[in-house]
């Protein structure tokens, strides 16, 4: 059986990996892409019309995940989302915000995947996406995007590097040196539940399962312990350098750096280093 995959950019990383999930199923592998403002019901519909009776494969996206939806309600086929691996009418996906593999089988003929993120590598295949323009008319559609306001600072999705502060900040004003180091690596600052539940800062700078996922390439967590909610929020980073009091916090075990402290002493002394660095 072939497979169709729905890509969000030809070079989105995300849509690349789901396109190695279509080609881990065996069969011959297309490709859509969608031009126009985001109508999720519209885009399933154009997907369903292009896939013919294909496997319809996705990114583990927020898009990826709401347009299969309507796909599968369109088809009234079960959606397997956030699939690690998949044995002919059996998956194995990620549930619980990672806490959970869940081992399922699938009860129709046909698979509709998404891709887990960065379960898979990302495809480098030439693959030619054919572009749909899906009629709108009466759709739900996106009609204006309001970008927040970052006070001219980079964005916590877009920062190559992240400065993210926990529960060991100890307070909002704790955040001042985070901010001395995000400023002098151009960086966003990112923090846990636990600060945002406290008011220490606004929701939208929250990473994690119920925050905004990031993937810079440098995260650097400060009095952040990892549990896995918060880690389901950074997984995509390239690298990960944990500061932490406790030697035996679970954040060193995604950690590539590890910084074993009080961080109220360590990140100034880190800030005071690249003022050096920088002054040179
Ligand atoms: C459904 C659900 C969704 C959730 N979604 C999210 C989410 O999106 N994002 C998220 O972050 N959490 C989320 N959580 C909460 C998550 O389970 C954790 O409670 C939270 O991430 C813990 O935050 P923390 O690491 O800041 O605090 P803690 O777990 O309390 O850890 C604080 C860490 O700081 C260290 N520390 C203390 N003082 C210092 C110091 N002076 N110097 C250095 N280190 C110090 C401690 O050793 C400890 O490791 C969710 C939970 C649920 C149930």
């Amino acid at each position: 059986m072939s497979a169709l995959v729905f890509l969000e950019g030809r070079n989105d990383e995300l849509s690349l990996q789901a396109v190695t999930l279509a080609e881990s199923l065996g069969g011959e592998v297309a490709a859509v892409e969608i031009g126009g403002p985001y109508a999720p019901s519209a885009w399933a519909q154009a997907i369903v019309e292009a896939a013919g009776d294909a496997d319809i494969v996705g990114p583990g996206s927020d898009r990826g995940n709401e347009v299969l939806a309507h796909v599968a309600a369109q088809l009234d086929v079960p959606l397997a989302a956030n699939v690690t691996e998949v044995r002919g009418g059996e998956v194995t996906r990620v549930r619980w915000g990672g806490t959970l593999l869940e081992e399922a089988r699938i009860h129709a003929d046909r698979r509709l995947l998404t891709a887990a993120p960065f379960a898979f590598e990302a495809s480098n295949s030439l693959l030619q996406a054919e572009r749909l323009a899906p009629e709108l008319d009466g759709a739900v559609r996106v009609v204006e995007h309001v970008a927040p306001d970052t006070g001219g600072k980079v964005s916590l999705a877009d920062a190559k590097v992240v400065v993210s502060g926990g529960r060991g900040v100890g307070s909002a004003e704790g955040f001042a040196i985070l901010e001395e180091l995000a400023a002098l690596l151009d960086a966003a600052v990112g923090c846990s539940r636990v600060v945002t539940s406290a008011g220490w800062r606004p929701h939208t700078d929250q990473v994690g399962q119920t925050g905004t996922k990031v993937s810079p390439d440098l995260y650097i967590a400060c009095g952040i312990s990892g549990a896995t909610q918060h880690i389901a929020g950074c997984k995509g980073a390239k690298k990960l350098l944990a500061i932490n009091a406790d030697p035996e916090a679970t954040i060193f075990a995604h950690a590539d750096y590890a910084v074993i402290g009080d961080l109220h002493e360590i990140v100034p002394a880190i800030s005071a280093e690249l003022r050096k660095v920088q002054a040179t």
